[in-house]
C-alpha cells in the first residue's frame, strides 16, 4: 500500500461514501421536491468499472470502509453486481449500504451474497400515514417486509434503522422507535435534520435535537450513555433495564467534524470532502481522458488535503450547498 490518505488538519481518511445514482423512487420532504429533480444522463453517471477503479485507488491509500448510497442505490440496474465487484477490491474490509428499503424484499439475498455486510435502512415513521406524509409514498408495509427479509441473513450485522429528526413531527415517533429498538434486533438512530433539502426550506428551529429526543425517551425508558467509539457519528445509549440501545446523530447541535474520516463521490464522479462542500473535484473527466492511477491519486490527495475543517451550519453567513442530499449521496 502507498501512503495513507490524510487531510491538512491531521485527519486520516478511511471511509468513502459512493453514490451510485441520483435517482430515487421516494420523494422525502427533507431531501427531494415532490416532482423529483432533473436526473443525470445515464452517460454522465459513473460506470461500474469506473467506480471499481476509483474504489481501488482509494483502497490503495488506506480507505477500508465503503458505503454505497444515492439517490436510492437499489434502483440502479444490476446493483448487486456492483456490490460484488467492490467487495472484491483489495483493501476494502467493510462494504455497507444505505437504502430506503423499498426494494430490499427483492434484493436482500443478492446483496448479502454479493458481500454487503452492514445495512442502514431509512424509516422516519412507524405509522403508515405519517410515513406517507414524509416520503410521499405509501410504502411502510413494503419497507418493513424488506427489513424482515434482510434480518433473515445473520451475516448482515448490524442492521440500523435511521430516522431524520424534525421538530413538530419526530417527537411523536420517539417512544414508538424506542420500543421498536427494545423489541427487535435493529439498531435505531435519529439524525438531526440538516440544511440539505432540495426545497431550501430548512431552518434551525425545525431541527429536533438529539438531546431533546433523548429526554423524551429517557422519561419513559431510562437511558445510560455508552462510551463513544472513535470516528463514530452517533452518541449511543443503552436502556438501563438492559433492553437494547438507541443512538443520536447530532451534526447540527453537536458537530463531530473534529475526527471526521469521510469523503464522498457523487454519482457523476465528483469528489466532495464535506457534506456541506461548495467546491468539488471532478474525477470522471480525467478517468475518461486516460489519466493513470497515479494521476487520479494525485488529484484525490490534493482535494482531500484541503478538506474543510468543519461545517458552519447555524453560523452567520452559512451557505447551503447547491446540491441536495440525494444528489450528494448521504
Ligand atoms: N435513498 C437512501 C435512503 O434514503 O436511505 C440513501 C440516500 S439518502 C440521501 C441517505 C440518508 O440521508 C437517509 O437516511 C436520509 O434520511 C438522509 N437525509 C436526506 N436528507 C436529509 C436531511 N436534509 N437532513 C438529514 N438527513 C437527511
Ligand atoms: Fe430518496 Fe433517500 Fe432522499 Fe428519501 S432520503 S428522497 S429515499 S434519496
Amino acid at each position: 500500500m502507498g501512503d495513507l490518505l490524510h487531510d491538512g488538519h491531521g485527519r486520516r481518511i478511511s471511509d468513502l461514501r459512493v453514490s451510485v445514482t441520483d435517482r430515487c423512487n421516494f420523494r422525502c420532504q427533507y431531501c427531494m421536491p415532490a416532482d423529483g429533480l432533473p436526473w443525470l444522463d445515464r452517460s454522465a453517471v459513473l460506470r461500474f468499472e469506473e467506480i471499481e477503479r476509483l474504489v481501488g485507488i482509494f483502497a490503495g491509500m488506506g480507505v477500508t470502509d465503503v458505503r454505497l448510497t444515492g439517490g436510492e442505490p437499489l434502483v440502479r440496474r444490476d446493483f448487486p453486481r456492483l456490490a460484488r465487484m467492490l467487495a472484491n477490491v483489495d483493501g476494502v474490509e467493510d462494504l455497507s449500504l444505505t437504502t430506503n428499503g423499498y426494494l430490499l424484499e427483492r434484493d436482500a439475498t443478492a446483496l448479502v451474497e454479493a458481500g454487503i455486510n452492514r445495512v442502514n435502512v431509512s424509516i422516519d415513521s412507524l405509522q403508515r400515514d405519517r410515513f406517507f406524509q414524509i416520503t410521499r409514498r405509501d410504502s411502510l408495509p413494503q419497507v418493513l417486509r424488506g427489513l424482515d427479509e434482510l434480518a433473515k441473513h445473520p451475516e448482515v450485522q448490524p442492521i440500523k434503522v435511521n430516522a431524520v429528526a424534525i421538530r413538530g413531527f419526530t417527537e411523536q415517533e420517539a417512544i414508538p422507535f424506542a420500543e421498536f429498538a427494545r423489541s427487535t434486533a435493529f439498531q435505531v438512530r435519529f439524525i438531526e435534520f440538516m440544511p440539505l433539502d432540495a426545497d431550501h426550506a430548512w431552518s434551525a428551529d425545525q431541527v429536533l435535537s438529539g438531546d431533546e429526543l433523548r429526554a423524551i425517551i429517557h422519561a419513559v425508558h431510562p437511558l445510560e450513555e455508552l462510551p463513544r467509539e472513535p470516528n463514530s457519528t452517533a452518541r449511543v445509549f443503552r436502556f438501563a433495564d438492559g433492553g437494547g440501545e438507541i443512538g443520536f446523530i447530532n451534526p447540527v447541535s453537536e458537530p463531530f467534524c473534529a475526527d471526521c474520516n469521510r469523503v464522498r463521490i457523487t454519482a457523476e464522479g465528483r469528489l466532495r470532502t464535506c457534506l456541506f462542500s461548495i467546491h468539488e473535484t471532478d474525477l470522471r473527466e480525467p478517468l475518461r481522458a486516460g489519466a493513470s492511477d497515479a494521476d487520479i491519486e494525485g488529484l484525490i490527495r490534493d482535494a482531500v488535503w484541503r478538506k474543510e475543517l468543519k461545517h458552519h451550519v447555524g453560523e452567520p453567513g452559512f451557505r447551503q450547498p447547491p446540491r441536495s442530499m440525494s444528489a450528494i449521496g448521504g
